[in-house]
């Protein structure tokens, strides 16, 4: 994969849907019905997919494409209707508890700390928090946390939170990450901010992220890949390889090589009618 490689000024390369690595996650002919007879709803699929370790993999389409449905069914908590999914070579048919997940809405609970919440993961996990007190101190530094370790939820901003969260997440070294909207409540400046620190996270741990977003420019800005997804039912007809090299900050935007791809991806959605 040449995710690393610059094509300064280039026409974006819009890879055909065929033309995947193999990958640390899989998925072949997954598709997910709600319902039976009359009520039923097609919401995603059927989709082939590939992952591959260490990657920063985008799904982008827009609301009720069946994005959250799929995250659900690679994390092993819903099921697909038809259709397998691999994580490692192994099946994924239960909850994945190795991952790390994080949703628009975060799951913080209002009577522990910062820390206390970020600990929580690795009780439920049986992991000595003791082992993982550097883990933290260091996971807390990168996201601008440090000094409101002791405090509770009710005491951050929504971006401040939302920061606790991806510490939640990460606290047990996960190789996989399934990042569900999770800048999506947030305002543009704290967006930007906490993009930022993500991207030093990923880049100086290298988890394998799936990161839904509907932002075009987002998906740009992080992704070595993007995939795009159709309407409902969702299905992946485009992966765009995203050859800037990282890291990318806010100058990024104004180059030309990133003003292509957002033309080209434009492009994509005024096909689908979206936009
Ligand atoms: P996205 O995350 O892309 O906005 P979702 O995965 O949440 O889309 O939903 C895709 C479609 O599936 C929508 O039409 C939604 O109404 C439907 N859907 C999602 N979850 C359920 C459910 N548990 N039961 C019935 N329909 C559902
Ligand atoms: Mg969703």
């Amino acid at each position: 994969m040449t995710i690393l490689s610059v094509t300064a000024g280039s026409v974006p390369a819009v890879t055909a849907y065929a033309d995947v690595v193999s990958g640390l996650i899989s998925l072949r002919g997954v598709s997910k019905t709600f319902g039976t007879g009359a009520d039923a709803v097609h919401a995603f699929g059927p989709v082939d997919l590939d992952i591959a370790e260490g990657e920063f993999l985008s799904l982008l389409g827009p609301s009720g494409c069946g994005k959250s449905t799929l995250m659900l069914m690679i994390a092993g908590l819903l099921p697909p209707t038809v259709g397998t999914i691999e994580m490692e070579g192994r099946s994924v048919d239960g909850p994945q508890t190795d991952i790390g997940i994080m949703f628009q809405d975060n799951t913080l609970v209002p009577w522990r700390t910062v820390r206390g919440n970020i600990e929580l993961q690795l009780e439920l996990r049986n992991l000595s928090v003791a082992n993982f007190r550097d883990r933290i101190a260091m996971l807390l530094r990168s996201v601008h946390l440090e000094d409101f370790a002791d405090r509770h939820p009710y005491e951050l901003s929504g971006g401040m939170q939302q920061r606790a969260a991806f510490c939640q997440a990460m606290v047990h070294d996960p190789q996989i990450m399934l990042l569900d909207e999770p800048l999506g409540k947030l305002d543009a400046m704290t967006r930007e901010s906490i993009r930022s620190d993500l991207q030093g996270l990923w880049m100086q741990q290298k988890p394998t992220v799936i990161f839904v977003t509907h932002s075009i420019e987002e998906a740009i800005q992080l992704s070595s890949r993007i995939a795009v997804v159709t309407p409902r039912p969702g299905r992946i007809d485009q992966i765009i390889s995203i050859d800037l090299p990282f890291p990318r900050d806010f100058d990024v935007k104004n180059s030309s090589a990133f003003v292509d791809y957002e033309r080209s991806i434009q492009e994509i959605f005024r096909g689908y009618g979206v936009i």
